[in-house]
């Protein structure tokens, strides 16, 4: 069975470890080529974007995928979008791996941005030290919010244009553990949060350590889910490949 993997996460990561010795499946996974040095994948890989929706589904045909499975990152929404009108043109199978979202605990004080700038505005007329980890697409909203001092946290450094004024930068890739969070929250001396309702384990660290702190934290609400299939975890994708599999007609039987 050929798989096609759209990748850039912890679960893409995940599904290519489990299906790079299993001889039933020939499986390639796809990066955008966003980061410099792309942690190393277990299959081959590809990089770079397809050329929309038409693009994906031309790869789809050539390369004759039996089965699409989108692990990009919940906020990738346009990737989704291209996955899920790629695999309706071409009539493949699709499954989207969307990481369920992280849920308000009692003790948390959260502050909802439906979008950046909303989460810009909310930091407020006074300036502030603030730890946003947001990646680097989105800074032109705080750019326009200079006032406050920013710690940006980023796999890469942005382009030093794109940063707001004075702005500090950490090149650091996840998974982050609660009690390093809480160093670099004290010792930065932050005030306020800023994140992306990403989901998961490895960047949760952070909530943690801003709940024990009692600090605030901007949360920007996801794109709507997605309308294909979709499961919440790696293990839960490879079983529906599994599934499929046995499904599909044998060739040559
Ligand atoms: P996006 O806005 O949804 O996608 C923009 C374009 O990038 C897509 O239209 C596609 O170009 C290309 N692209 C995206 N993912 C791709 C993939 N896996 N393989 C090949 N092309 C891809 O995506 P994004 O938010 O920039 O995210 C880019 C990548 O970073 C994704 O793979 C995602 O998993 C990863 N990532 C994103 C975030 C985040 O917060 N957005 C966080 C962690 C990791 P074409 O239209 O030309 O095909």
């Amino acid at each position: 069975m050929n798989l096609l993997i759209l990748g850039g996460t912890t679960e893409a990561s995940a599904i290519a470890r489990a299906l790079a010795h299993d001889a039933r499946f020939k499986a390639t996974i796809s990066l955008a080529g966003r980061t410099r040095q792309p942690a190393p994948q277990p299959l081959p890989c590809r990089v770079g974007g397809f050329g929309g929706a038409e693009g994906l589904g031309g790869h789809l045909t050539t390369h004759r995928i039996d089965a699409l499975i989108d692990a990009t990152h919940p906020f990738a929404a346009r990737m989704t979008r291209n996955a899920e009108n790629a695999a309706r043109l071409t009539g493949t199978r699709l499954l989207v791996v969307w990481r369920p979202p992280w849920r308000k605990q009692p003790a948390d004080n959260w502050i909802d941005a439906p979008d950046m700038e909303a989460a810009a505005e909310a930091l407020g007329p006074a300036p502030r030290r603030v730890l946003l980890t947001i990646g680097q697409k989105d800074l032109a909203a705080f750019a326009a919010a200079p006032w406050h001092h920013y710690v940006l946290r980023s796999v890469d450094p942005p382009a030093p244009d794109a940063l707001p004024p004075r702005a500090e930068v950490i090149a650091a890739r996840g998974p982050f553990a609660e009690a390093a969070e809480r160093d670099l929250l004290i010792t930065r001396r932050i005030e306020i949060l800023v994140t992306k309702n990403s989901g998961g384990g490895a960047t949760e660290g952070k909530l943690a350590a801003a709940r024990a702190l009692g600090l605030p934290v901007v949360m920007v609400a996801r794109p709507p889910a997605p309308q294909a299939e979709t499961v919440a975890t790696a293990d839960e994708a490879l079983a529906w490949v599994e599934r499929l599999y046995h499904a599909q007609p044998r060739r040559g039987a």
